[in-house]
């Protein structure tokens, strides 16, 4: 038995939760006014206990730097002063989403503080509050619960970690990205398998993008999936950005687990019941000192030594591939490399992949007592970051079940582990921000948006056409399409450019990036008359290499009346040729009346 559930995260179309800034970010590429720099630790909650979660990033021992975005941030951002009062839209646009999904709403909002120390905020906690619970969706598989609707506030933008002028690794954030309002939506573990769990995250995409007072675009929308197998653990994966990849990653992850299940049991046969490692550490550098290999020769010259891992009666389970592409020792170089080293070497890998001679080999595998059914792991790191490193592999090693873990989607499918999941310590009162009773006047007001049904069949009279109404249902640009045909734009066209035009001069390389103001001003000119149809993706294609609408429709000026006339005599009234030669600048129906009129 497979539990599948699925946890949506959300940014809202409106300021941000806690202060007055807006939730537009700066551009991609645009340089921080202001780089602040701190260095988090745990902080003990009423348990007074630190989770694993924030024990695993504490054992990284980072520094932090925020670039501070003076048209996206404030004092609050920075941690500089107290969150403001909760964003009543930001509440109100929670609370339409929470009907949509038949809940019932929070007689008093309290704001909770969850501890995240890996620096993406920089209290050292994101603020959370539940708004409503008990939901459902309906699904073709039957209603799935929702039993919680909760709002919070995004996290700063990681940029990248770098070592700092101290030799430290620092972690840089933008902290535009800081306190955007996010709505998160919880299923129970009721999802039956990999498809379904598409459908469920598509039907919770659209419904609320139906309302029209959600984010769009790329990042606005996080899924994370929880997955656990019968007899193995519950794991949390984070960040799929691609709805299409859900299956997929769904049944990579039970496979990864029934992989495991089956090194497990393949191990206890081995020793014959219980499963006693005695992980032997030992430094091995001088086995290397006059080496061929040019990763362990580097690793010697630059001040680092070589440490193995004995893992008895592991020979061959090592390299096992449990997921695409990786292998038992994936997982535990995850582990190690949670203390800064960049992996491990293990003895089910090629020696000649680095270059260890077959003498290197064996000097080692004697050194290190090892008997022939016996694995190793290497690593190459400053001593006591090489010692770090491989007893993390081998607490991994020693685990001997499948550890319940946070891990992340990585674009094909496949997962890489993150930290262990987090605990149940992480959560504790905010004080600066009161409790917010939910009046029946607050529910009143709502303004409730269309509903899902209620946009799909809209969608389908605007259009008539199912297929492109679906299809535009589905699409991060339906915001896009609604104010284009607002603006006027004839819906059919309107949802084709941006359906297929836009797809197709994108896979040529032509990318229009912020259609919206490309396409506002073009369809502006077409119902003035000043191009025809036709013309449209040669004008788009000139916009996406900058050119600005106006100037690139110049060139697809209409060809009409005594002129059109002379042309198509010239072309001896050969509508092949003509529309050959003038098809972007054609009125077709005129072109035909002049043809007619001949005869
Ligand atoms: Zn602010």
């Amino acid at each position: 038995m497979v539990k599948i559930g699925l946890e949506v995260h959300q940014r809202l179309a409106c300021g941000k939760l806690f202060c007055s800034c807006p939730s537009d970010m700066a551009d991609q590429d645009a340089k921080p006014n202001l780089v602040i720099r701190r260095r988090l630790h745990p902080v003990f909650s009423e348990l007074g206990e630190i989770d694993a979660a924030s024990k695993a990033e504490f054992e990284k021992d980072r520094t932090f730097a925020y670039g501070v975005f003076s048209g996206s941030d404030c004092l609050v951002e920075m941690d500089e002063e107290p969150p403001h009062q909760l964003n009543p839209e930001a509440l109100s646009i929670a609370l339409e989403l929470a009907q949509h999904l038949h809940m019932k709403s929070v007689d008093e909002l309290h704001v909770m503080r969850k501890i995240v120390i890996d620096g993406s905020n920089t209290s050292g906690f994101q603020r959370t509050a539940i708004v409503a619970m008990d939901g459902k969706l309906e699904t073709s598989r039957g209603p799935i619960d929702i039993p919680l609707l909760a709002i919070e506030e995004e996290s700063a933008g990681i940029v990248g970690t770098q070592d700092n002028e101290r030799g430290e690794p620092e972690t840089t954030y933008r902290l535009d990205r800081l306190g955007i309002p996010l709505v998160e939506i919880n299923t129970t573990p009721d999802i039956k398998d990999g498809q379904h769990l598409l459908e469920v995250a598509e039907k919770i995409g659209m419904m609320m993008r139906a309302t029209g007072k959600v984010a769009r675009g790329l990042g606005t929308i996080r899924q994370d999936v929880n997955i656990s197998t019968e007899h193995g653990a519950r794991v949390e994966i984070k960040g799929a950005q691609d709805l299409k990849s859900l299956p997929l990653l769904a049944q990579n992850e039970v496979n990864r687990q029934e992989e495991l299940l089956r090194i497990i049991s393949e191990l206890r046969a081995r020793f014959g019941g219980k499963v006693i490692l005695n992980g032997t550490i030992a430094e091995v550098s001088a086995i290397f000192k006059s080496t061929k290999s040019p990763l362990i020769s580097k690793g010697l010259a630059s001040g680092g030594s070589v440490f193995g891992l004995v893992l008895e009666k592991h020979a061959g389970l090592i390299g096992r591939e449990i997921q695409a592409g990786k292998r038992y020792g994936t997982e535990l170089s995850d582990y190690a490399k949670t203390t800064g080293v960049k992996g491990i070497i293990h003895s089910d890998e090629d020696p000649a992949k680095y270059s260890i001679s077959g003498s290197e080999l064996s000097e080692l595998r004697q050194t290190m007592g090892m008997k022939p059914d016996d694995a190793f792991a290497l690593v190459i790191a400053p001593r006591e970051q090489a010692k770090a490193a491989l007893s993390k592999a081998l607490e991994r090693a020693r685990m001997g079940f499948v550890p319940e873990e946070t891990r992340r989607a990585n674009p094909d499918g496949t997962t890489s582990y993150m930290r262990p999941l987090p605990g149940r310590a992480r959560m504790y009162p905010e004080t600066d921000v009161p409790p917010i009773p939910i009046t029946a006047e607050m529910l009143k007001a709502v303004s409730r948006g269309e509903t899902l049904e209620e946009k799909k069949a809209r969608l389908l009279k605007m259009l008539g056409n199912a297929e492109m109404a679906d299809k535009m249902l589905r699409s991060r640009n339906l915001g896009l399409f609604e104010r284009l045909v607002e603006g006027g734009a004839e819906p059919m066209l309107a949802a084709s450019t941006l359906e297929n035009t836009l797809v197709s001069l994108r896979r040529e390389g032509a990318e229009i990036k912020e259609p919206g103001t490309v396409l506002e001003e073009l369809f502006a000119l077409y119902r003035k008359g000043k191009f025809v149809k036709a013309a449209i993706p040669d004008i788009l294609r000139e916009a996406a290499k900058g050119k600005p609408v106006p100037d690139a429709a110049k060139g697809y000026s209409i060809i009409s009346g005594k002129e059109l006339e002379k042309i198509a005599k010239e072309l001896g009234f050969d509508i092949k040729a003509i529309m050959s030669k003038y098809r972007t600048r054609i009125d077709p129906k005129e072109l035909d009346r002049i043809l007619k009129g001949r005869k």
